[in-house]
Parts: structure tokens; sequence; C-alpha cells
């Protein structure tokens, strides 16, 4: 199946991606984010924002922000490539549109994104979450046009939206600089600097808060950044971890070229700071 296509969401320019330079003198165990993020983009390269390689959220709509709402609950435990599928299913049957997404029938919708996890709930949901946003807001370009701390509250009250969708939703789609916070962060953050923060058990905001408190209020480098620890962990910080590398060569989306960094051997950019692999090598 052929998910390309000329509709490539290109989110406006950062200036603060014209000042990517490695950061060489990040000390050891110190909670540094920026510096952190400089280091996973020497080694992946930048990979949203208009001057990215390949996409990382790969858009095939010409409403990419209902299609980025559409994946953030698709993704809902659920691997990513699934949801492309689904995606590119949505699209020929002309459902990345509120209008008709309000008015789907749930069962045609379930068998269109089948075999997502939780499919029938998450057909409902997004009819539901179609329905609620037109009633609301009337679209979506309104609804993000509210301030980023009120946008938020309002997401939670939707349908299959928790705190983590709300996130990504307003990040990715919306634009609002906002860090997302999932399993993959507190994993690689549990691993660098153990003692700044219970990782695993910490709420959500806590876990956003100290991250968040280090970075610049731009949402292109927000999006980047969890781009960015997204692929540091299914190439390296994986469950079993591959610091020396290589890199996992699973493939996570079908997008053309979206895995061009493969054929680096250079092993995991966090080592020098990360105290998991200072302990784990004595
Ligand atoms: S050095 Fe190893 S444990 Fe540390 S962040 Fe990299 S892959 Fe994870």
């Amino acid at each position: 199946m052929d998910v390309t296509s000329p509709h490539h969401y290109v989110p406006p320019r950062s200036t603060i991606m014209h000042q990517i330079e490695p950061d060489h003198t990040l000390a050891f165990a110190r909670l540094d984010a920026l510096a952190i993020y400089r280091r996973l983009v020497a080694h992946f390269g930048l990979l949203c924002g208009p001057e990215a390689a390949s996409p990382w959220w790969p858009i095939i709509s010409a409403n990419p922000q209902l299609e980025m709402v559409i994946g953030a609950v698709l993704v809902q435990q659920t691997r990513w490539e699934m949801v492309e599928d689904a995606i590119a299913r949505l699209h020929a049957a002309g459902l990345i549109d509120l209008a008709e997404l309000a008015q789907a029938d749930a069962e045609h919708l379930a068998t269109l994104i089948y075999p997502c996890a939780f499919y029938r709930q998450k057909a409902q949901g997004l009819i539901a979450l179609a329905q609620a946003i037109q009633q609301r807001y009337g679209d979506l370009a309104a609804m993000f046009r509210l301030p980023t701390t009120v946008l938020r509250a309002e997401l939670l009250q939707l349908p299959r939206i928790g705190p983590e969708t709300a996130d990504v939703v307003m990040l990715y789609a919306g634009q609002h600089p906002v860090f997302v916070v999932d399993a993959y962060t507190r994993r690689i953050f549990a691993r660098l600097v153990p003692d700044r923060l219970s990782w695993e058990r910490a709420s959500y905001m806590q876990v956003q808060q100290v991250i968040a408190a280090g970075l610049p209020a731009d949402p292109l480098l927000m999006a980047d950044f969890h781009a960015q620890l997204n692929e540091l962990a299914v190439r390296y910080c994986l469950v079993r971890p591959r610091c020396d590398g290589p890199p996992s060569r699973r493939v996570y989306s079908r997008q053309p070229g979206r895995n061009s960094f493969l054929d680096r051997h250079d092993g995991c950019p966090l080592r020098s700071i990360c105290a998991w692999y200072r302990a784990s090598r004595g």
C-alpha cells in the first residue's frame, strides 16, 4: 500500500532549529533537557519541521490537523504501522473530514481501523469526538485558537482523550508548546538521571514540568524532541538497551526514507551522560 502523497504537513519554521549544535559540555547526571535534545539531533538529524529529511509524522490527507487527531487516538496501545494502514483506509473512504467522520457508521468505521487496539471503542470514540468538536467549536482551527491551558482542559473532556493524547493533539495538530510524556520518556530519563525524579511513579504533570523547565516554549522544538526521544527508545533505549549499537532495524513506518539514519553504527548518542550506561560498565 502506498501511503505517500504530496500532502505533507509542514509546520512553521522555528528560529531555534537553526541554533542546534552538539553540546559537549553536558555534565554527567545533570538534567539539561536542551543539551540532551542537541545530542539527539546531532545523531538522528531533525525529524520534524521543514528541514527534516523525512517527516517523522507522515501526513497523507489534505486535512493534517484532523489526521493527527485521529492518529493520536488510534495509536493508543497500537503500533504505528497499523495506524498508518488504518489512516490510509480512512483517507480512501473520505473519512478524514470532520463532517463525514461525525456522521460515519460506527460498524463501518470499526472495520476500517481494525486491527488497532479497541477498534470498536475507538470507532465510537472518533465519531463522538468529531461530533463534539463540531458542536462546541465548529471546526478544529477554532478549537486550536483557545489558550493552551483552556484547550487542554477542554480536550480532556472529549471522548478518548487522556493527558498524553491531549498533549500530542495540542502539540502536533495545534502547535501549542507542550512537552509530551510517554512511557519512552519515562524509561529514557529514568536511565539518564535516575536521581532526579522517581520517573516511573511520578505523575504525568510532574515528569512534564521537570523536563519542560529546561526547554524554550517552542512548539517545533517540543515536537522534534518528542520525536527524537521516540526514535532513541525504539533504536537504542529498548527494554533491553542497545547502548553500543547497532540500532534496532525494525520498520516503524512504511514511509520511504523514514529510517535513513539506520546505517550509523556509533551507538546511543547519550552514553557519555547516561547513569545507567556508566553503572552497567562499572
Ligand atoms: S546509553 Fe543505553 S541506557 Fe542510556 S539512554 Fe542510551 S540506550 Fe538508554
